[in-house]
């Protein structure tokens, strides 16, 4: 069922530069609207759960160390399209790769510390979402 809500994180390299606000900025700038936002950090356990789908992958532990070194922003997003429109917005998984005025062309360190997450379906935005929030803070 196509729904018109993505979710995204922001990883470690772009809390740290202190790139939060710049990129939550381009967020609602390009017609999102949060509807669920978290600041946290993610333990081993639950980036290893989180990126089960990756874990026969030859970058799958240094996906996780990675993810956990540090803060993270878990977010829902809402608008026609979503999950399509978000991964325009964010770009290749490489930063290399990506198109001029994406969010990982203008933030991302490198293709493991590439600033954004995005979702790829609809029924990983509605896991992913079900993961970090509770009922209440996803109505
Ligand atoms: N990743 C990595 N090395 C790679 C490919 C991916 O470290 O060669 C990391 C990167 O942080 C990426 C995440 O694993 O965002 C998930 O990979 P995926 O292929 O799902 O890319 P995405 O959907 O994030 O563009
Ligand atoms: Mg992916």
């Amino acid at each position: 069922m196509a729904t018109n809500r993505t979710f995204t994180m922001i990883k470690p390299d772009a809390t740290g530069a202190g790139n939060t606000g710049k990129i939550i900025d381009r967020i609602i700038g390009a017609g999102f609207s949060i509807r669920a936002m978290k600041w946290t950090q993610l333990s081993r356990q639950e980036a290893e759960k989180f990126y089960a789908i990756h874990k026969e992958r030859p970058f799958f532990g240094e996906l996780v160390d990675y993810m956990t070194s540090g803060p993270i922003v878990a977010a829902i997003l809402e608008k026609d399209n979503a999950v399509e429109d978000f991964r325009t917005l964010i770009g290749a998984t490489d930063p290399k790769q990506a198109a001029e005025g994406t969010i990982r062309r203008d933030f991302a360190e490198s293709i493991a510390a590439n600033a954004v997450h995005g979702s790829d379906s609809d029924e990983n935005a509605h896991n992913e979402g079900f993961f970090f929030f509770s009922e209440r803070e996803r109505a």
